[in-house]
C-alpha cells in the first residue's frame, strides 16, 4: 500500500484521515502539532502509545529534509544547506539574516525544465516536483538547526514555482495557515520565469504574497535568447498578464533583471524597459549576473558604473529600483540555483 504524505495535509485534512482510520480529533491535533514543530518520524511523538505509533507508520509517511552538507558565509553568516530527501534527491536552501529577521530561499522543484542559459539549475536538467511537505520540511530544519523562527519565505531556490503550480498553492496556504508555521502570505513571494497562464491562474487565488517576474531582457530578441520561456509567452504577453496581476490582487510586483555585460545593459535596453513598465505598480530589482562556478555560460557583470547608469534612467523615469546587495558570496549562495540575496519584503 502506498503511504500517504501526511505532513502535505491541513489540519482538518488530518483531523478528517483519523476519523477514517477511527482515531479521535484531539489525536489528529496532537499529531500535528508534531508535524509542525517538524518531528521528523512517528517515533519520536512521545506522547502516543507504541501501538498508535505503528499503526500511524502504516498509514503514513513524513516527507523530511535531512541536513546533507551546510556551508557558512564568513562575511555576513549567511548558510546555504543541501538537503536529502526521502528518496534520496538532493535540493539547497539558503538561510539569511536581516535587521527584520530570518528569511529562507527555498526550492520548489528537483532541478528546472526552463533552461535559462545563465542559470545553473536550468543546465542541470529536471528531476521531479517537490511535494507541499517537502517546502515545509527546508523551513523547518533550517529553523531547528538554528532554533530561530523564520519570518519570511522566498521561492526563489531551484526550480519554477509556477511550472509545480498545485503543490505549491498548497504549501502557501499551509505555511500561512494559524495552526502551521503560521507564515503571513505578506512575508512571502513568488518568483517565476514567466508562465502566463499560471500568472492568470494566480491572480484568481488573491493571495497578498509578493510576485517576482524574472524579466532580464526589455525585448523578445534579447529575452529568446536567454531564457527558452520567451519563445512560449513573449515579452508583450508576460507583461500583459502582469499589469492584470496587478489590477485584479492590488500587490506590485517585482521584476528580477540580472545585468549581463554588452547583452542587456545599455541606455536603450533602460529606456526600452521604462516604456514597458510605464504606469505599473512595479518594482526592479538589479542584480549583477553570477558568472562564478562552473556555468561557462560566458555571461559576465554588468560594471558597477553600468548598474548605476541603468538604475539612473529608470530612476528618472520614475520607476522603483533597487541594486541587490548579494549574501554570502564567499560561499556561493549565489551559485545560480540558490544565488540569493537581498528580497524586498515591503510589497
Ligand atoms: N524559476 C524561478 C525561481 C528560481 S530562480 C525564476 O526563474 O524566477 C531565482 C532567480 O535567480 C531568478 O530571478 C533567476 O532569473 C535568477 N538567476 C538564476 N541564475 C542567475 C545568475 N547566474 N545570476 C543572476 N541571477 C540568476
Ligand atoms: Fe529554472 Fe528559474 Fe533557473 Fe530559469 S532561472 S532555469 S526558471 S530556476
Amino acid at each position: 500500500m502506498n503511504l500517504i504524505d501526511i505532513k502535505s495535509k491541513s489540519l482538518e485534512e488530518v483531523i478528517e484521515e483519523f476519523k477514517n482510520i477511527g482515531e479521535p480529533k484531539f489525536r489528529a491535533k496532537q499529531v500535528y502539532a508534531w508535524l509542525t514543530k517538524g518531528t521528523m518520524s512517528f517515533n519520536d511523538m512521545s506522547d502516543l502509545s507504541l501501538k498508535l505509533r505503528d499503526k500511524l507508520s502504516s498509514f503514513y509517511y513524513i516527507a523530511n529534509a535531512k541536513i546533507e552538507r551546510k556551508l557558512i558565509s564568513k562575511i555576513d553568516g549567511t548558510i546555504k544547506y543541501l538537503f536529502k530527501l526521502n528518496d534520496g534527491e538532493f535540493i539547497e536552501s539558503v538561510l539569511m539574516r536581516y535587521h527584520h529577521g530570518y528569511t529562507i530561499c527555498i526550492s520548489s522543484q528537483v532541478g528546472c525544465k526552463m533552461g535559462c542559459k545563465f542559470c545553473a539549475t536550468g543546465k542541470s536538467g529536471f528531476s521531479r516536483n517537490l511535494t507541499a511537505s517537502e517546502m515545509i520540511s527546508q523551513i523547518q530544519s533550517a529553523q531547528m538547526d538554528n532554533n530561530i523562527r523564520i519570518s519570511n519565505v522566498v521561492l526563489m531556490g531551484m526550480g519554477e514555482p509556477l511550472d509545480n503550480y498545485d503543490n505549491v498553492i498548497k504549501f502557501l496556504k499551509l505555511v500561512s495557515s494559524e495552526n502551521g508555521l503560521n507564515i503571513g502570505m505578506r512575508h512571502i513571494s513568488l518568483s517565476t520565469c514567466g508562465l502566463v497562464d499560471k500568472i492568470y491562474e494566480l491572480s484568481k487565488e488573491k493571495l497578498q504574497l509578493t510576485l517576482s517576474v524574472s524579466l532580464h531582457a526589455p525585448n523578445d530578441e534579447i529575452r529568446n535568447k536567454l531564457m527558452p520561456i520567451n519563445n512560449r509567452f513573449n515579452v508583450d504577453e508576460l507583461i500583459k498578464a502582469c499589469r492584470y496581476y496587478v489590477e485584479k490582487t492590488g500587490r506590485r510586483i517585482s521584476f528580477e533583471y540580472a545585468m549581463i555585460s554588452l547583452v542587456n545593459d545599455s541606455d536603450m535596453c533602460a529606456n526600452e524597459l521604462v516604456k514597458r513598465l510605464s504606469n505599473m505598480l512595479c518594482h526592479v530589482n538589479l542584480i549583477p549576473v553570477n558568472d562564478s562556478g562552473n556555468l561557462k555560460s560566458g555571461y559576465k557583470k554588468s560594471s558597477k558604473d553600468r548598474l548605476e547608469r541603468f538604475s539612473k534612467i529608470l530612476l528618472e523615469n520614475g520607476i522603483n529600483v533597487t541594486v541587490r546587495r548579494t549574501l554570502g558570496s564567499d560561499i556561493n549562495a549565489s551559485c545560480g540555483q540558490l544565488r540569493r540575496t537581498i528580497q524586498d519584503m515591503e510589497g
